[in-house]
């Protein structure tokens, strides 16, 4: 695609511009890091994007704010009483000291409980959790897959999981390839399917065009209240949840 990407300094802020053929500015503030990235029409000089992004300054800086404390989320030290995320709800961690194989287990619909061996430490403790994360959400894709394939006329020929910076899911269409995060395992169920149908759709289309929104409204109708969902901080959906 005909693009050019640059970055502009703004006060102290790098913000990665890309100009590309399209109407109109677009300005978004991505996680896990808060990064900004400016879509811009390919004639909108720097001093045009410098404006729009002074303009929204106190919203940036409101997200940047969001994203680190989710970063903070993920820095647990995973002892009892700290909040976990499972699938979009919060669950209380209850760390019980007992020999044996550890084990992880979901109490009165509230509790999450780990079990390891005393003197297991955290980060050892945080790898166990996300071996587990990783069997969770591993075990929702087939279904999503034999949902999804006959839909979209698609075939995944491999479905990864790995933990990832600053994307939900990425796709190398050549390849048939999707990976999508392991942090998905934190977002209701419907957020993990929308990331899904997303990469699949690139299997279609590989950039975010017209024609690869029209597929979106056409498989997932709602999937823009679902991508607002994914992006917002896990405390922020704790309220109405339970
Ligand atoms: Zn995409």
């Amino acid at each position: 695609m005909n693009t050019e990407q640059t970055t502009l300094k703004i006060n102290e802020l790098e913000v990665s511009v890309v100009r590309k053929p399209i109407k109109h500015l677009h300005l978004g503030v991505y996680p896990p890091d808060g990064k900004v990235r400016v879509a811009a029409p390919v004639h909108i000089d720097d001093e045009t994007i410098r404006l729009a992004v002074i303009a929204r300054w106190s919203w940036i800086r409101k997200q940047q704010q969001r994203f680190q404390e989710q970063e903070r989320q993920s820095q647990r030290e995973m002892v009892t009483g700290e909040s976990h995320y499972f699938l979009g709800r919060r669950y209380r961690l209850d760390l019980v000291e007992q020999p044996g194989p550890p084990r992880i287990r979901i109490r009165n619909a509230h509790t999450l409980e780990l079990a390891v061996p005393p003197g297991t430490d955290a980060a050892a403790r945080r790898a166990i959790l996300d071996r587990w994360y990783r069997r969770q959400l591993r075990a929702l894709l087939p279904a999503l897959l034999q949902k999804w394939e006959p839909v979209i006329g698609v075939q995944v020929r491999e479905l990864r999981i790995k933990k990832m910076k600053t994307r939900w899911g990425t796709c190398n269409a050549e390849a048939a390839r999707i990976w999508l995060n392991l942090e998905l395992v934190k977002k209701p169920p419907q957020c993990i399917e929308y990331v899904l149908v997303h990469e699949m759709v690139h299997l279609l289309e590989r950039s975010h065009n017209e024609r690869f929104v029209a597929f979106m409204d056409r498989f997932l109708p709602q999937w823009r209240l679902l991508r607002d969902e994914l992006n917002r901080a896990p405390l922020a959906h704790a309220a109405w949840k339970y």
